[in-house]
């Protein structure tokens, strides 16, 4: 197994994105997160970020060709060609669907799909108290992974906010979005043999521990 071609799936608020920084640590992987991407659209004030804005704000998901066209471009330039990690994308099965199909026409496909899962509950209490800087976007949370001065980022000393739309309303939301049209693609990918599961309910440390462990043993197997 040459290259490291990775998604994370799952709700939100159920810590891909802290597992989706310690993956980029540990394998040197670029990381696009689509979330990420459409905010800095929307703070840039881009074509892009214009149109997904009033999706966003609502909580809804912004149209599969908007965001298909973004990702595809980006896995056709120089920065992914060695391996990526996609968090909060693909989102729908025709978003999957387009993902696959573009791999395939780079002669490349998926390593893994990492499902992180957590309950509705478990979601509800970490979303209130997540917090992301302004500058990266990288994740802390008030109580389970606080940084080490109050409202700084570590990584970059930039400020800590809330994100508009972690506010409890819009969460409830964009999880009855999860159930309606994120939660087919689990099953798109265990048909296909990708998925493996982790269980978002367990600290970020045990969560991190049983991915690298998974892909330790993926690796394995590619070599065999
Ligand atoms: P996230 O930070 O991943 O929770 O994404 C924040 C918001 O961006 C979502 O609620 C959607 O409005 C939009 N978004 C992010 N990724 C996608 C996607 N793959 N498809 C559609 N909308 C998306």
């Amino acid at each position: 197994m040459s290259e490291l071609n990775l998604i994370l799936l799952g709700p939100p608020g159920a810590g891909k994105g802290t597992q989706a920084e310690r993956l980029v640590d540990d394998f040197d992987l670029p990381y696009l997160a689509t979330g990420d991407i459409l905010r800095q659209a929307v703070k840039d004030e881009t074509e892009l970020g214009r149109e997904a804005k009033e999706y966003m704000d609502r909580g809804d998901l912004v149209p599969d060709d908007l965001i298909v066209r973004v990702i595809v471009d980006r896995l056709n330039t120089d920065e992914a060609s060695d391996g990526f990690i996609l968090d909060g994308f693909p989102r729908t099965v025709p978003q999957a669907e387009a993902l696959r199909d573009a791999l395939a026409r780079l002669d490349r496909s998926l390593t893994a799909a990492l499902l992180v899962d957590a309950s509705d509950e478990e979601v509800m209490s970490r979303i209130s108290g997540r917090r992301i800087c302004v500058k990266a976007g990288h994740v802390y949370h008030v109580e389970t992974d606080p940084p080490k001065n109050d409202g700084i980022c570590d990584q970059d000393g930039s400020r800590l906010v809330q994100r508009d739309d972690d506010k409890p309303e819009t969460v409830q939301k964009r999880l009855s979005v999860y159930h309606d049209q994120t939660e087919p693609v689990i099953g798109f990918y265990e048909d296909a043999g990708l998925l493996r599961r982790f269980d978002g309910n367990r600290s970020p440390e045990e969560v991190h521990d049983h991915i690298r462990a998974t892909l330790a043993t993926l690796k394995l197997e590619g070599e065999l």
